[in-house]
């Protein structure tokens, strides 16, 4: 489809990108400084768990199920820390372990794992030639940089609105023994915001890897993070697996980082039972055990799965009529010109942004010369290379709605000059 701008003759189109130029250096003019890069809660969502810290004093009783949590012990976790983590997540909790305060730092330990030990006797993988990861694209930037730092060749495979090309990950997974793993941020994904439908889970179920040390890394970051009442129903992939007695295919992680207190939650990795044991031979050698206090605050402020979600619909209440406005301004801005689609989801914390082929470096850094900072362009890929240079992340959750609708304005105007400028070059 082409766009508005495609469509004009030449005369047209150059008063227009003249129009659109002025549209730019007003809202330059105004010297914003507004960021939109991170996908932060913002500082009146965090106040809202402020109430977690109130719960321990140097009076508390800082035993949980006969655990001592203010001595070395329970390195799995204090036993109602894993019974929370496991209701969110849906699982047994003995097939969880809850240890540190970043999920992204588990990931980290278990591809380190594989390349140190091995998955459950498993060659190490860094006695193999190579390693593949699959990366759904547009994915989380982090998860690419972990398996990037290991040497790991992270292999894009086109996201949709149902999830990963299945057909394509099916062919990688099940015909290539190098290919180790795959990154996966199942509920409202980061970032176009797409929950896998029933089908694409169950395909995961299914998955025949060519590799026995492949293993699909469910990040569940966003599980109890839906916008509205009505929330995106996830099919529980553990109870998919057990159905065909094929639980060693998933390692699930989850954390309060969007919960409570980014950084400073707690956080677990669910698995097989075997996996965990294979998962306890590097973690039991590298700490004794973790921060409980953090843990013992939690569970003594959650009293479980539907306390957690009475909080998220609390923060629900700060953070949607943030997308809303990015709903409705992009809309307004840019609806029926053909330069741009986006995701409208009703969770998670990012709108996935698409402009003109050839166009997110551009309106990236245009935003960022008139003041706002958004996520650099091509970070949805591995290695930072967007085949297209269409797609931008927007995060809306930090600057609050004043700003918000501020950096969004810019937005639409650079994507609407640089589609103007591209369609003007295209001639030239
Ligand atoms: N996974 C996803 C998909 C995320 O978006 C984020 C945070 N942006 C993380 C993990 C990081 O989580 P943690 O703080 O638990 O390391």
């Amino acid at each position: 489809m082409p766009t508005c701008y495609e469509t004009m003759d030449d005369a047209a189109l150059a008063r227009e990108t003249e129009r659109l130029q002025a549209d730019v250096d007003a809202l330059a003019a105004q010297g914003l400084t507004l960021d939109m890069a991170r996908g932060k809660p913002s500082p009146a969502q965090v106040d809202l768990s402020r109430p977690v810290l109130d719960v321990l004093t140097s009076e508390s009783s800082l035993t949980d199920d006969g655990v001592d949590a203010a001595n070395y012990g329970a390195p799995d976790g204090l036993p109602s820390a894993r019974r929370l983590m496991a209701e969110v997540l849906e699982v047994d909790p003995a097939h969880v372990i809850v240890a540190g305060s970043s999920s992204l730092n588990l990931m980290y330990d278990l591809v380190g794992h594989a390349f140190t030990r091995g998955v459950r006797g498993a060659t190490p993988w860094s006695e193999l030639g190579e390693v593949k990861f699959l990366c759904p694209a547009p994915g989380y930037d982090r998860h690419f940089a972990v398996t990037e730092h290991f040497g790991v060749t992270n292999v894009p495979v086109p996201m949709t609105e149902t999830g990963p090309d299945m057909d394509l990950v099916e062919r990688l997974v099940e015909t290539d023994p190098t290919v180790k793993g795959i990154w996966c941020v199942p509920k409202y994904q980061n970032p176009t915001g797409v929950t896998f439908s029933d089908e694409t889970v169950r395909r995961f179920a299914g998955l025949r890897p060519a590799a026995e040390d492949f293993r699909i890394y469910w990040d569940n970051a966003y599980v109890v993070h839906g916008l509205y009442d009505q929330d995106d129903e996830l099919l529980n992939i553990f109870d998919v697996l057990a159905e065909t007695g094929r639980e060693d295919l998933v390692y699930e992680f989850a954390s309060t980082s969007k919960v409570t207190f980014p950084g400073s939650g707690i956080a677990c990795v669910a698995a097989s039972p075997k996996d965990l044991d294979d998962i306890r031979l590097s973690s039991n050698i590298q700490r004794v055990c973790s921060d409980k206090i953090t843990q013992l605050m939690h569970v003594r402020y959650f009293s479980g799965r539907e306390a957690v979600v009475d909080h998220m619909a609390l923060m629900a209440e700060v953070l949607r009529p943030k997308f809303e406005l990015v709903e409705q301004k992009l809309t307004d801005g840019l609806a029926g010109l053909d330069v741009a689609t986006w995701t409208n989801p009703r969770g998670g914390y990012f709108v996935s942004f698409d402009g003109p082929d050839g166009s997110a470096k551009r309106i990236v850094a245009m935003c960022r010369e008139v003041g706002v900072t958004l996520t650099g362009a091509g970070a949805t890929w591995p290695y930072g290379d967007d085949p297209r240079d269409s797609n931008i992340r927007i995060a809306p959750s930090y600057p609050t709605l004043e700003e918000l609708g501020q950096a969004l304005d810019v937005l639409v105007a650079c994507t609407k000059l640089v589609a103007g400028q591209l369609a003007a070059e295209a001639r030239a």
